[in-house]
């Protein structure tokens, strides 16, 4: 996170998650506000200690003006239950707040032009761990980064947990990463259950990422 200077600092605490969903809505500071049908800001409390971070918003989500709302979201709906996690319980949103036209990639403007939004919603939620779902959604954390080496591992990014899986929708598509993603989200739970503190592991030389970054 970054420091915020004294007039930031009056500005957050004067900020909300629904301003940022009123100012998303109005937002046509990149060309995705041309074909959208809905913004979709994003959804869960304020209070959320998972905040949970995708692409950018398919379909149904323009349709909705809401995220994960199709089978892939349904299937998150189903990870998350099987850490005895409600999707009201964690706020969920994507890189970018509208749809990419035939759910092409994010360009790289359009996400730096949306990151003043998902930076505000970060700062106000202040999450235990962000989740990213996917590689699109890790880059904006870790441009570097290659997904199959660092998902299932806490990273530490400007002093926050980051925290990498692949994305449902790649478990939809090919059954071998819905294990995967099974067994990483077994991963948070425990992560979660310490407190953010994956704690050192002598027989897995990954999980001394925590501390590289
Ligand atoms: S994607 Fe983000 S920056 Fe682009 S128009 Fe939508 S809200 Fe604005």
């Amino acid at each position: 996170m970054t420091t915020a200077t004294p007039r930031a600092m009056i500005a957050l605490a004067m900020d909300s998650l629904t301003e940022i969903a009123r100012q998303v809505s109005n937002c046509t500071d990149c060309p995705l506000n041309k074909t959208r049908t809905n913004t979709v800001p994003g959804d869960g409390p304020e209070t959320a200690s998972i905040m949970i971070i995708g692409e950018a918003p398919g379909y149904n989500e323009d349709q909705q003006g809401r995220p994960f709302v199709g089978a892939a979201g349904r299937l998150l709906d189903q990870l998350l239950r099987s850490i005895d996690m409600k999707r009201e319980e964690v706020f969920i949103t994507n890189t970018v707040k509208c749809r990419p036209i035939n759910n092409r990639d994010p360009l790289l403007d359009e996400t730096a032009a949306c990151k003043k939004y998902l930076d505000r919603q970060i700062n106000l939620i202040s999450p235990q761990v962000i989740v990213t779902l996917g590689r699109y959604a890790l880059s904006a954390f870790m441009p570097n980064a290659k997904i199959s080496n660092v998902r299932g591992i806490a990273q530490n990014v400007n002093n926050q947990i980051v925290f990498p899986i692949y994305h449902p929708a790649a478990a939809l598509r090919q059954n071998k990463f819905r294990q995967i993603i099974s067994e990483d989200m077994q991963k948070l739970s425990t992560l979660l259950n310490s407190k953010g503190d994956p704690g050192p592991d002598d027989n897995d030389p990954k999980s001394q990422q925590l501390s590289m970054f």
